[in-house]
């Protein structure tokens, strides 16, 4: 069946199981598989004939979850990794090598960022940040001769900023560049990138995807439009024979729907090696099964406790992108016009004590470095994640030393904010 909705994709994609099979995904728990002949096998090694040789480069039961995930995102081919760190890291190093430069958004999580403008650039790979509100002119003077893509998200994580997806985009293809987004906070239920001229997405899949907080993962999804060989001089990887591959091109052998999966995880997979398991893609697939019921319970239950955090003396400000006031709001109602997700962030006026004093004395929400499962959690950034800079330092990079992140779980909206109410009483 064609354009299925997202809501039965949560539940029914990826797999289809014929008659007397398994209903539910198999877990396929075998590193290896048995062919009758050699001759078989090395068809598989020449990418000639598609089929499974080692989990470390690819295994049934990640396939059925990745198809699911790029059907969600309406690609054309997707991969699973073992974390989301994996996922960025591949995306982007599938394009740049040494000698390279990415433009990212400098809104972004800040493992990526750390991934990006330390680890990356021992490689050789250079950076400009932009601002997620930067003007075309500014976002246009970031690029280079030796560009080779352009990374944002849709939602950042912790900052809740909200991107411009079209103008990235816009800007990327201007420069012969494709654009990838990270859309783990908003997942495809309430956004899709590629309708907005993203290439490529990646996820998180330990956030909401799974949403239990058991199961480290992520993905990466081609939207396959982006045409490699019109500009074949900049993506040489992808677009001239891979000696490491038997003299592969990936762009002509695949197309423009299959060239960057096959590549990323023929190259990338089979040299780095960070798969997911085929057990957490199974509980991955438990949670993708109730994702588009959850998202919109973390999405109410964080504009409840947005607004009511909003109304309260104690509060200087609130960082959520479904209160009018914040000036995310416009772009949310364009891309995220069903919600954005369940993190809010709010400062409080006391500061770094009102923070701890106010965690402290929360009884449901816990104390946790972790968002979006179906438990409500926060973190104060200031006395844990940034704990070795000073209150001006936190200002400047615009962490308040009060700022508290809470990640809006499933519970009941009016318990949440009871919870809340009561902390609140705790602090001066
Ligand atoms: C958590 C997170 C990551 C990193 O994912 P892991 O699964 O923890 O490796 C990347 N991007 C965003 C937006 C995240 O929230």
């Amino acid at each position: 069946m064609e354009h299925l909705h997202p809501e039965t994709i949560c539940v029914q994609g990826g797999y289809t199981p014929g008659n007397g099979e398994p209903r539910q995904i198999p877990i396929v728990q075998s590193t290896t598989f048995r062919y009758e002949s050699g001759e078989e096998m090395g068809k598989l090694f020449d990418l000639e004939s598609s089929g499974y040789f080692y989990t470390r480069l690819q295994n049934p039961t990640n396939d059925y979850v990745a198809a699911k995930i790029a059907a969600l995102e309406g690609g054309t081919a997707a991969m699973l990794t073992s974390s989301g760190q994996a996922a960025n890291f591949f995306a982007m190093f599938n394009l740049a090598s040494c000698g390279d430069h990415i433009v990212a958004s400098s809104s972004i999580y800040g493992g990526t960022f750390n991934l990006i403008s330390v680890t990356m650039a021992r490689m050789g790979i250079d950076v400009t940040f932009v601002s997620p509100t930067c003007t075309d002119k500014e976002l246009n003077a970031a690029f280079r001769e030796n560009t080779k893509l352009v990374f944002g998200e849709t939602i950042a994580n912790p900052a809740l900023t909200v991107l411009d997806i079209e103008q990235f985009a816009k800007a990327a293809h201007a420069h012969g560049v494709p654009l990838i987004i990270d859309n783990t906070f908003a997942t495809p239920v309430n956004c899709r990138p590629f309708e907005w001229g993203a290439d490529i997405v990646t996820h998180s899949t330990t956030k909401y995807m799974d949403g239990h907080g058991s199961a480290v993962g992520g993905a990466i999804v081609d939207g396959g439009r982006f045409d490699w060989m019109a500009h074949a001089d900049k993506f040489p990887g992808l677009c001239t024979p891979d000696d490491s591959y038997h003299g592969i091109t990936y762009a002509e052998k695949f197309g423009m729907g299959g060239a960057f999966i096959t590549k990323c995880t023929a190259q990338l997979m089979r040299d780095f090696g960070s798969i997911q398991s085929p057990q957490h893609a199974f509980y991955l697939n438990l949670g993708l099964e109730s994702l588009h019921v959850r998202m919109a319970r973390h999405c109410e239950n964080g504009q409840a406790v947005a607004e009511y955090l909003a109304s309260h003396p104690k509060v200087a400000h609130v960082s959520y992108c479904g209160l009018p006031e914040d000036p995310y709001y416009a772009r949310a109602q364009k891309y995220l016009p069903n919600g954005s997700c369940g993190v809010v962030s709010f400062e409080l006026k006391g500061g770094r004590e009102a923070a701890a004093l106010f965690m402290n004395s929360l009884k449901l929400a816990a104390i946790e470095t972790h968002v979006a499962d179906a438990r409500t959690c926060c973190l104060n950034p200031a006395s844990t994640t940034h704990r070795q800079m000073n209150d001006e330092q936190l200002q400047a990079a615009g962490v308040p030393a009060g700022l508290v992140r809470m990640s809006c779980g499933l519970e009941n909206a009016q318990d949440l904010i009871d919870d809340i109410a009561q902390a609140l009483d705790h602090v001066q």
